[in-house]
C-alpha cells in the first residue's frame, strides 16, 4: 500500500518522537508518520534509569558537555535549542512531575518511578497530534531521492519530502535498536563509525579478583591513561566474578572501548586520605594486625584480601603479623595496593548488554545546527545512531530529546 507524508519518522524512541511531536508544533499542517519495529513505542525508554527513566540531569547545560564521551562540541545547538530546563517544562507540560535525586548525581527521574507513564502520555500525545503511527513495522528498505525519499515495510510503501532516522544503537536489541537501518544507510554511502559498548562492565585478567566478587567499595578513583593524558574519576565500583562493575568502572569503560585490550585500569581504593594518614591509622596500635587497624576505613574482608594478595605477591607473611613485627617498607606494600592497584583489561562486556552504543553514524556527515544530512539534503537524523555518547546521569537521553527537538523544529520550519 502506498501512502504519502511530508515527513517520515523511523524509530519510535526519545529522538523520534520528540523529533515528530516539534515538527507538527511548529508546523501542525504537516503529514506526519512515525514508524517503529517494536509493539510499542519507547521500547527502551521503558527500562532506562532501572525503570524510573533518569531522563535528564539537574547541572547547568554548560556541564553537560564534559559528561559526553565523543563529539560533545557536535552538540552545542542541540544541547543549547533544548536544554534540561526546556525538557523539565516538557514532561510538566505532559501532565507528569519530576524528582531530582539528592546527592552528587542531580539525576532527574519521573516523580511516579514508572518510566511507563511517560510512555503512555507520550503515545497519548503522538495519536491527539494525529501523527499516523505504524508499529509491528521494521523498515526494510529505504531511497533517498532528491524528491521523493522512501521507507518500505510490511505492504507498506511511504513516499515523502522529508524523512528523519532516529533508530538508536546496537545494545538491548530486544527492545529494537537492532542497527538495521545503520547498514542499509551504509549502502547509501553514509561513514558509520565503529559501533561499540558504552557504559558496561569489564573483565579483567588478574584471577585473585574472582575471589573479590560480590564485595562493593563507594567513591574509589579510578583512572586509566589515555595518551599522554589520564581519565580519572570518583565513584562506587563491585567486584563481579569477571572484573569490575559499578557506576565509576562503566564510566570508565566508555573511554577505552576503541582499544581495551591490555589496557591498566588503576584504582585508588582511598583515595580521601593520603599515604601518611593510612600509614598512622595501621599502626596505630602496635600490638594489632593492619587488618584490625583499619578495620572501619574498608570492608574488612576486601581489606584482608588485598593483604593476602600483597603477602602472595611478595612471598612475605603480612596477614597475622602485628604491626610491631613489621618494617615500615612491608606495611608500604600494603599502603601501596590500597592506593594503587591496577587490573589488566581483557575484554568489555559485549555491545548487546551495553547501556550505549559509541560510534554510529559519522557526525561529520551531520549539519550540527539543523541535525540535517551533508549527503542528501531533506534527510534528518538523531538520537544515538549518530557518533555521540555520553556517561551515565540522564545525559545520553537528554542527547536524545534535545537533537530531536533541533531536527524536528528545523525541519518543519524547512516547509
Ligand atoms: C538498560 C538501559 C538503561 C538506560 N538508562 C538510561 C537512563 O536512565 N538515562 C539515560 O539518559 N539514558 C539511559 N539509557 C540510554 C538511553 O535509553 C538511550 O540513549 C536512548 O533510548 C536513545 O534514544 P533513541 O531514540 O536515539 O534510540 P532508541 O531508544 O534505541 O529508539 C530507537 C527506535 O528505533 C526503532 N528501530 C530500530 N530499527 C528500526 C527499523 N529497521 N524499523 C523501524 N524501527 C526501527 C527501535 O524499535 C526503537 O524503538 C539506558 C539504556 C539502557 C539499555
Amino acid at each position: 500500500m502506498k501512502k504519502e507524508y511530508d515527513l517520515v519518522v523511523v524509530g519510535a524512541g526519545p529522538a523520534g518522537i520528540m523529533a515528530a511531536l516539534t515538527a507538527k508544533k511548529y508546523n501542525d499542517k504537516l503529514r506526519i508518520a512515525l514508524v517503529d519495529s517494536g509493539k510499542s513505542i519507547g521500547q527502551k525508554l521503558a527500562i532506562t534509569g532501572g525503570g524510573r527513566c533518569n531522563f535528564t540531569n539537574n547541572r547547568p547545560i554548560d556541564e553537560f558537555f564534559d559528561m559526553v564521551v565523543n563529539n560533545n562540541k557536535f552538540l552545542y545547538s542541540s544541547f543549547y535549542g533544548f536544554t534540561n530546563e526546556d525538557l523539565k517544562d516538557f514532561i510538566r507540560g505532559l501532565g507528569l512531575d519530576y524528582s531530582i535525586e539528592s546527592g552528587n548525581d542531580q539525576k532527574v527521574y519521573i516523580k511516579s518511578g514508572r518510566a511507563q507513564d511517560l510512555i503512555r502520555v507520550l503515545d497519548e500525545k503522538i495519536r491527539a497530534s494525529k501523527i499516523d503511527l505504524y508499529l509491528d513495522s521494521k523498515v526494510n528498505d529505504i531511497g533517498l531521492g532528491a524528491e521523493i525519499k522512501t521507507v518500505k515495510f510490511n505492504n507498506y510503501i511511504l513516499n515523502s519530502n522529508k524523512l528523519l532516522f532516529a533508530t538508536g544503537g546496537l545494545s538491548f536489541p530486544k527492545t529494537g535498536s537492532d542497527g538495521s537501518v545503520m547498514r542499509l544507510l551504509q549502502d547509501k554511502g553514509y561513514d558509520i563509525v565503529t559501533p561499540r559498548p558504552g557504559l558496561v562492565p569489564i573483565e579483567v585478567k588478574e584471577g585473585w579478583s574472582k575471589d573479590l566478587a560480590g564485595i562493593s567499595l563507594k567513591d574509589v578513583l579510578v583512572w586509566t591513561p589515555i595518551g599522554k593524558r589520564k581519565k580519572e574519576l570518583i565513584g562506587d565500583l563491585i567486584f563481579t566474578h569477571k572484573g569490575l562493575g559499578g557506576p565509576a568502572i562503566l564510566k570508565i569503560s566508555s573511554y577505552i572501548n576503541n582499544r581495551p585490550f591490555d589496557r591498566l585500569i588503576y584504582i585508588d581504593f582511598l583515595p580521601g586520605m593520603t599515604r601518611d594518614q593510612i600509614y598512622k591509622l595501621a599502626i596505630k596500635d602496635r600490638k594489632k594486625t593492619i587488618l584490625a587497624n583499619l578495620k572501619g576505613s574498608l570492608p574488612n574482608n576486601f581489606t584482608k584480601l588485598l593483604i593476602q594478595e600483597v603477602g602472595r605477591k611478595t612471598g612475605l607473611y603480612l596477614l597475622g603479623q602485628t604491626t610491631a613485627n613489621m618494617t615500615r617498607d612491608t606495611i608500604d606494600l600494603v599502603i601501596s595496593s590500597i592506593k594503587q592497584t591496577s587490573f589488566t583489561v581483557k575484554s568489555l562486556a559485549s555491545i548487546e548488554i551495553a547501556t550505549i552504543t559509541a560510534g554510529g553514524i559519522s557526525h561529520k556527515q551531520i549539519n550540527p545546527t539543523n541535525m540535517e544530512s551533508k549527503l542528501h539534503p531533506g534527510i534528518y537524523f538523531s538520537g544515538e545512531m549518530i557518533d555521540v555518547d555520553a556517561l551515565t546521569g540522564g545525559f545520553n537521553l537528554q542527547i536524545a530529546f534535545s537533537t530531536g527537538y533541533l531536527a524536528g523544529r528545523s525541519l518543519a520550519e524547512k516547509f
